[in-house]
């Protein structure tokens, strides 16, 4: 069973997996599916029809908002707001009429893959995926796709090395163009320029 804070508003038609704690003044929107052992940190918001996968950390005061879709293992830290109108506007061009909050078709899709970090205070933009086991510094403002095993920060965010899955940084990009790292937990990588690839055996069941 999941366990849910008395303040929260769960809407119709949300499915919430065993084991996942939702806190306090949490607001989830109708349509939105929660997997298993994740937590939903307190005043966070999920939109409608967001889809998040299991042991996802969720801080508190987060924004999720529609067509943003979570996959197993992601951190997001507090206040991080995800965005998906290109051309956000309140009203129509004679101000006569509110637009619609519905999804439409400039509402563009977010995708962030398994076991990504997402540091405090980001802001992330729309059509675009953040990848496999990236990682996005606090602060952050990320307006392109980041590549898996990235370290991603700044104003825009742009990729400055590559880290493990256990979150260490194994490798400053510009240095030493193609090698094979080991982190200190024992995975090991190649990197050639940009490129990160993880050796097979980073996949043993039962790790990560
Ligand atoms: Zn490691």
């Amino acid at each position: 069973m999941p366990k849910i804070h008395p303040t929260a508003i769960i809407e119709e038609g949300v499915t919430i997996g065993d084991g996942t704690s939702v806190w306090d003044s949490v607001h989830i929107r109708h349509g939105a599916t929660i997997g298993e052992e994740c937590i939903v940190g307190e005043k966070s918001y999920i939109a409608y029809d967001v889809k998040i996968g299991n042991r996802v950390k969720i801080n508190a005061m987060v924004y999720i908002c529609a067509a943003v879709t979570i996959e197993d293992g992601v951190m997001i830290s507090a206040s991080t707001t995800f965005t998906n109108d290109r051309f956000p506007r309140a009203t129509t061009p004679d101000l006569q009429q509110l637009r619609s909050s519905e999804p439409d078709e400039h509402t563009l899709p977010t995708l962030v893959r398994e076991g990504a970090t997402i540091g405090a205070g980001c802001t992330i933009g729309n059509d675009l995926t953040i990848g496999r086991w990236a990682m996005i510094g606090m602060g952050s403002l990320v307006t392109k796709s980041v590549p898996d095993f990235h370290l991603a920060v700044g104003s825009p965010a742009r990729s400055i090395g590559a880290v493990c899955r256990c979150g260490e940084m194994i490798h400053k990009f510009g240095e030493d163009p193609a090698s094979i790292i080991e982190c200190r937990c024992g995975l090991r990588y190649t990197v050639d320029g940009h490129a990160v690839t993880e050796l097979e055996n980073n996949r043993r069941p039962g790790t990560a």
